[in-house]
């Protein structure tokens, strides 16, 4: 879906949201994949799951502090497409392309001309292979799983001839939005080789979880993929206590773990998403108190320069 005049009416929405939604899509385009439309709550605008797709006037208001590329990513590359913030592992930016828009995201104004995919691979394979201190390599995007699965067992396999790499991290919000993309093809190159395969998807609300969804991730799990999950601790769409426990508890259920709760990145157009750190150290310390350990996010912020992410609790 990618018109706000027919996601509206779709959804039985209040037309008087159109003007807005079209001026802050010029920003950054509307898109939501039509499995993911489908659990939306009908004639609702506080649909928590409609929060994160929906585009509001509130976007185009500049506030301080809130900028084009709050993490640095764009002067951080090591070779084209790649990242190589943390020590023992790089992050390979395979692709622009989403399934989904989602109206705070932090590479919301990417230059993603600089993509590993606008050349080949060559150049950060190269970097990979130059740097034995590397134990993991992080296809992210985008999301990577936008790439056709011919294109990724290839990466897949290049990626497997560097000895000193023991691990393949996926970063991807694909199972939750398309649950049909967890095909056999993609479960087979990304278990083919030596290295150790991780998913870690992007859920933010319980809801997002369907039957469908539930499938996929149990798909991946029973081919002893290990599967995390990171969110952004979003206003109006998961900062109350209940919905951080469903969602823990409805990853579990599919056999995901919760990985990290993310404090929103300071991106231009999301301040409206904002909670304040307090709220979120609040919200962490109940959250631990009501679920056993392991199902408990690390609450962290991304700070550029930083040797990881810093603990907010
Ligand atoms: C978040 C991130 C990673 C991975 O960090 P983990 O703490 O291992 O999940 C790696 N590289 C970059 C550039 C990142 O932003
Ligand atoms: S799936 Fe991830 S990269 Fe894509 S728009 Fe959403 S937050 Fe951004």
């Amino acid at each position: 879906m990618r018109e706000p005049r027919e996601l509206l009416a779709r959804l039985g929405l209040d037309p008087g949201l159109l003007a807005a939604a079209q001026a802050a899509t010029r920003a950054f385009p509307l898109r939501v994949p039509l499995p993911y439309l489908a659990r939306i709550r009908h004639g609702d605008p506080n649909d928590p799951l409609l929060r994160q797709v929906l585009p509001l006037g509130e976007e185009l208001r500049p506030v301080p502090g809130y900028t084009a590329d709050p993490l640095h990513e764009s002067t951080a590359h090591s070779a084209p497409g790649l990242l190589r913030k943390y020590q023992g592992r790089a992050l390979l930016v395979t692709t622009g392309a989403c399934a989904v828009h989602c109206r705070y995201c932090f590479r919301r104004h990417y230059p993603y001309a600089g993509d590993a995919t606008a050349r080949p691979w060559d150049a950060a394979l190269e970097r990979l292979r130059a740097d034995p201190s590397l134990r993991e390599v992080i296809l992210s995007g985008g999301d990577p799983l936008s790439l056709r699965d011919e294109s990724l067992a290839r990466l897949a396999a290049a990626l497997d001839a560097v000895p000193h790499l023991t691990r393949l991290r996926i970063h991807t919000r694909l199972p939750v939005m398309i649950p049909q993309r967890v095909t056999d093809e993609l479960c087979d190159w990304l278990t083919g080789g030596r290295l150790h395969p991780v998913v870690v998807i992007h859920a933010n609300h319980a809801r997002e979880l369907d039957g469908a969804v539930c499938g996929a991730l149990l798909r991946l799990g029973a081919r002893g993929i290990t599967l995390l999950n990171q969110s952004v601790l979003l206003r109006g769409v998961n900062d109350r206590v209940a919905d951080l426990v469903d969602l823990s508890e409805a990853l579990f259920e599919a056999g995901v773990l919760p990985y990290y709760l993310h404090a929103l990145d300071p991106v231009q157009g999301a301040a409206h998403f904002a909670v304040p750190d307090d709220t979120a150290r609040r919200l962490h310390e109940t959250l631990s108190a009501r679920l056993p350990g392991y199902l408990v996010p690390r609450l962290v912020r991304e700070v550029p320069g930083a040797s990881a992410k810093q603990p907010l609790a």
